[in-house]
Formats: C-alpha cells, structure tokens, sequence
C-alpha cells in the first residue's frame, strides 16, 4: 500500500506466535512492543515496529453463540460475520447492517475484526456507537468485564478483548450516519434502542466517542416527548470541528439523524 507521498505503509514484525491460550497472549502482550494482531486492517496502516505479533486466530474466538440471556461475539469474529449472522438479525433485523454498510467495502469488513474495533474505539466508530445502545459488555483477557459505554471512554492498556457480550432483553435498535462519500468515515452516526421502558440513544463521531443518554419512555409513538428528549440531547452533547464537517454541521446533523432513526425504530416497532 502506497502513502500519499508515494511511501510504502506496511508494520513490520520481528516474530509472529499464534498463542494456544489467554493467558500466553496475555503475557506476549505485556511487552509494549508486541502487539495483537485483529484483522490488521488498521494496523497495516501504520509504519510501526512491532517486536512480536500475537495471533489469536487458534483460540475459538471466531463465533457467534447464543444462550438463554445474551449474544456472544468472540473477539475474532469480522464486522461481515455479524452483518450476516442469522441469530443477529433475528434479534436485531437491520440494525447492524445499517451499522456497517459504508466501512469501506465487503472485503474490507471480511478481515476487520470486532476485536481489534472494540479495542480501538476510534472517536469516529460506527462499532462503538451501535453497540453502546445494547446494554454491550466487553470481556477482557485480564478477568474484568465492563460495559462497552466504560470502556470507550477508557484510556488504551494492553489488557486483551475476548468476548463481546450483547444483552437479549428484547431492544429493538436503529442506526443512522451521515458521510461525506458512500465509503468514508462518518460524519455523525447515531443509534437508538427501546426496550418498552426506556429510549437510550448515542451520537458518535462528533468526532468523539458516543455516550449514551436515556429517558424513560413507557409509549414510543409519543413523538412529541421523544423530540423533546432529542433537543435536550443536542443541546446538550458537545460536538468538534475537523476536515470533515464544523461542529455547527454537526450540531445541526444530530437531531437530523437521531429523528430519521426514530422514524426507523417506530416503523420497525409497528411492523411487530
Ligand atoms: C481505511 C479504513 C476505513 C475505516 N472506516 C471506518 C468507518 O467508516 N467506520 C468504522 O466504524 N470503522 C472504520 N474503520 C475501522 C475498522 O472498522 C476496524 O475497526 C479497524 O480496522 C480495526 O479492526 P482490525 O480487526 O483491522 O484491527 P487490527 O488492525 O488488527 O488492530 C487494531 C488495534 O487493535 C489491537 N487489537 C486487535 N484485536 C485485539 C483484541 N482482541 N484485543 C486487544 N487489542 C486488539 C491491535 O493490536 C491494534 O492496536 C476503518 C479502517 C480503515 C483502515
């Protein structure tokens, strides 16, 4: 792959291990040099030096299971698995669809990894901003497992994502995003869910990371509180200026998309 300037953008590794177990890739990961390899998407865009490469790929981290109360997606598995995965739309129909659709391409999201976007949380992340509505908690190699709102806002540490655990307490969920082109980073994106007690919404990319805001909701046709509760949310949500859009753009994007992704979510609602 070629940089503007014409450079070759590739990370060279010293040593390549492909750990039997957690506790090895732990281990490996300690060391700041080494670093854990997801689908290497984003890491093949950097010029790093990595000492050793850990590959998780022989840890069974590649499924998707169901149990009687959540939805477990191991790290390994790519943003297409979960695009495609029957279980997932069954619960969630389009949602992650929706979510995923304009990174980048098909390919692409056959080697991107829910890993390696979990662990990167990128201020402009479709991944974070859909999962955060879903009640998501993030299992870590090193015993902890936090709520995906959590551990967004954390600062980077060498502890390893395992499992990504979605809750089955019956939200149905939206997605919206605006971007400049088909295929870029987004602009803005915002989600929604609604359990029959509770809207959660986020706005991400803003270009920060999305927090959730909740308000209680016993009847999700009352539109007129529910543009109430979004008005407060972009009033009260802080948005930046980059390339892309200004943060006025942005301020003004929000309650464009979270009332389109409202409009999707009560559709939804009355199609059940
Ligand atoms: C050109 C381009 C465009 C993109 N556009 C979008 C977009 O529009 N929207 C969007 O949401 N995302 C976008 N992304 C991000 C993409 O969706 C993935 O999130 C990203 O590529 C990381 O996934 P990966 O599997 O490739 O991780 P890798 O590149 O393999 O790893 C990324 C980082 O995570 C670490 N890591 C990997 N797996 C784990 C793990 N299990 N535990 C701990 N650390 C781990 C690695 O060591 C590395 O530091 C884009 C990326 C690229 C390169």
């Amino acid at each position: 792959m070629l940089s503007a300037k014409g450079g070759i953008i590739l990370f060279k590794a010293q040593n390549y291990i492909k750990a039997s177990d957690l506790q090895e890739a732990l281990e490996l990961n300690k060391k700041r040099t080494n670093k854990v390899l997801g689908g290497g998407c984003w890491m093949k865009m950097g010029k790093k030096n990595i000492n050793t490469l850990i590959d998780l790929s022989s840890l069974g981290l590649d499924k998707i299971t169901e149990t009687d109360d959540e939805i477990i997606i191991g790290a390994m598995v790519t943003l297409r698995d979960i695009e495609t995965s029957p279980v997932i739309e069954k619960y969630f129909g389009n949602y992650f669809k929706d979510a995923f659709t304009h990174i980048v391409g098909v390919q692409f999201r056959n080697c991107a990894t829910i890993g390696g976007s979990v662990f990167s949380r990128f201020g402009f992340s479709d991944i974070v901003t859909s999962l955060i509505v879903l009640g998501t908690e993030v299992e870590l190699a090193g015993g902890e497992t936090v709520s995906m709102e959590e551990y967004s806002q954390r600062d980077y540490d060498n502890d390893i994502v395992v499992n990504i655990h979605i809750k089955k307490d019956g939200r149905k969920a939206a997605y919206e995003s605006f971007r400049n082109t088909q295929t870029d980073i987004p602009v803005l994106n915002c989600s929604l869910a609604y359990d029959g007690k509770k809207l959660y919404a986020a706005v991400g990319a803003r270009p920060m990371r999305g927090k959730v805001s909740t308000m209680d909701c016993s009847d999700v046709e009352n539109s007129e509180e529910i543009f109430k509760f979004f008005e407060k949310i972009q009033a009260e949500t802080e948005f930046g200026t980059n390339t892309r859009a200004s943060k006025e753009y942005r301020k003004h994007l929000c309650l464009v998309l979270l009332k389109r992704a409202y409009k999707k979510l009560v559709c939804k609602e009355g199609e059940q």
